[in-house]
């Protein structure tokens, strides 16, 4: 295993202090795996204030979660985090212990664990400590807890989630008991705080193996986004071969694995149950499901999950525009441009990309072929420097007060319909002109004698 120097700087400091240290838990899990470690944790017998005595004085160290017994240690920029060895109290609540216990001993620290593979330590000279057979189970591709698997999860039912996020990265399948368990106390998923559910549903959402996971721990998923439920033999139209659930397994696996395009994809059909008409042929419509999805999409962000509210707000955005119609014209792209921002706009193409994978084949292919062609003409738009947004129009909010106008929003909705009138060719992009087109836009929409409102039209995008 090649533990980086950083790592090795930290055991070797402790260890001359006559403490133990290894590295432990994930990184020792990805590199038995062949994986590369995305970061290296420590464990060791010193207490924090020991770990700071043998490493302070030459390293910084951050009091990162003292309390539950870790210290981040920087070694020439790289963080490492140095957790003293535990042994984990008692779980009246099943979501954290009610206190940590520091403990001299790692079997201890690895017996509080969640499963066999993380559970494994390692140090460079005398090598690895596996004491539940993690290894083994990594070379069976078995996820298995620590222990009774019931116990286990009844202690943290966020555990559950975690099996089902490390099936979904690790292409693993759970052990039979932990599979058991998972299946009979998933509803204690209910007492798991909102933050921790939710970055464990990210990582798993962006797992190379997620459709597996998604179609086999459905009960899970549905517990975390109850809306899912729903979507479980709803049966589509003509254009669909899958029910509603397993269409949306597949446009979450045919994502690029970009947090919001895949919590876009999970979420982009919610609202469909609730729109499901049979017409007097028999045909079945979603119609205003993108945006009933939004409204269930934005109450599970409110009550349910925890995000923060720039990503929220992106992911809604998707969700809302995921099936609209583009124009495959210069004017058509410039247009979404103006209203999504260029990385928005590339994130919408993918989930439409993905979306129509999900459909049956003739629809896939029609979908498909659009969504290329209007990345080419995205392409050729950013690549020809035309105006698209207001930052590009050659007038501003000044120039319009400094041409007599009061400020306020009509100011804005003046910008919007000059931007408008620019994309569609009916305005040239030079100020003159603006000014010119300002004022023919406000004596077209002036109110009559006497009202009050004096409203520019903002063209409809
Ligand atoms: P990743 O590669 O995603 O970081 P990881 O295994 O390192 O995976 P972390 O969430 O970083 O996962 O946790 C570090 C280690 O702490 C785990 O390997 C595991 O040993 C232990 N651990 C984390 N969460 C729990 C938990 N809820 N219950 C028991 N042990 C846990
Ligand atoms: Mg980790």
């Amino acid at each position: 295993m090649h533990i980086p120097l950083g790592a090795r700087v930290i055991i070797d400091a402790l260890t001359a202090r006559g403490c133990e240290a290894y590295v432990v838990g994930g990184c020792v899990r990805d590199s038995l795996m062949g994986r590369a470690p995305h970061d290296w944790d420590v464990c060791t017998s010193a207490r924090p204030d020991d770990v700071r005595a043998a490493l302070g004085a030459r390293y910084s160290v951050i009091p990162t979660g003292e309390k539950y017994g870790t210290l981040t240690v920087s070694v020439d920029g790289a963080l490492f985090e140095v957790t003293t060895f535990r042994g984990d109290g008692v779980y009246s609540d099943g979501r954290r212990p009610d206190h940590v216990t520091f403990s001299d001993s790692l079997l201890d620290d690895l017996a509080r664990r969640d499963f066999t593979m993380n559970a494994i330590a390692c140090h460079p000279q005398t090598g690895l400590v596996d004491p539940f057979d993690g290894a083994k189970d990594i070379r069976r591709r078995v996820i298995r807890t620590v222990g009774a698997p019931q116990a286990r999860f009844t202690e943290d039912a966020l555990r559950i989630m975690r099996a089902c996020r490390f099936a979904s990265e690790l292409g693993f399948s759970l052990d039979p008991a932990t599979a058991d368990a998972v299946t009979a106390l998933t509803p204690m998923l209910a007492n798991v705080s909102a933050e921790r559910t939710s970055a464990e549903l990210i990582k798993l959402l962006l797992g190379a193996h997620v459709e597996h996971a998604l179609c086999t721990y459905r009960a899970v998923l549905s517990a975390v986004v109850p809306p899912l439920a729903a979507l479980q033999g709803l049966t589509q139209n003509q254009y669909h071969f899958l029910d509603a659930y397993q269409h949306t397994v597949k446009v979450v696996a045919a994502s690029p694995p970009a947090p919001e395009v895949r919590m876009a994809a999970l979420l982009h059909d919610v609202g469909k149950a609730a729109c499901r008409t049979v017409d007097e042929h028999g045909v079945v419509h979603f119609y205003g499901h993108a945006k009933a999805s939004v409204e269930a999409a934005r109450a599970l962000f409110a009550e349910k999950l925890r995000f923060g509210g720039d990503f929220c707000k992106r992911v809604l955005l998707l969700i809302r525009h995921h099936d609209a119609e583009i124009a495959e014209t210069d004017a058509g792209v410039k247009r979404w441009l103006a209203r999504l921002d260029e990385p928005a706009f590339r994130q919408l193409l993918d989930l439409k990309a993905a979306d129509a994978a999900g459909h049956a084949e003739a629809a896939r292919e029609v979908h498909a072929a659009k969504v290329e062609r209007l990345r080419l003409l995205l392409d050729e738009v950013i690549a020809s420097r035309d105006c698209y947004s207001l930052q590009s129009l050659d007038i501003s909010g000044h120039d319009l007060l400094a041409a007599g106008r009061e400020p306020g929003p009509p100011i804005g909705r003046l910008l919007r319909a000059l931007l408008l009138a620019v994309i569609d060719g009916t305005c040239d992009n030079k100020k003159p002109a603006l000014l010119q087109y300002a004022a023919a836009l406000e004596a077209e929409t002036a109110p009559p004698a006497g009202s009050p409102c004096n409203r520019a039209h903002t063209g409809d995008f």
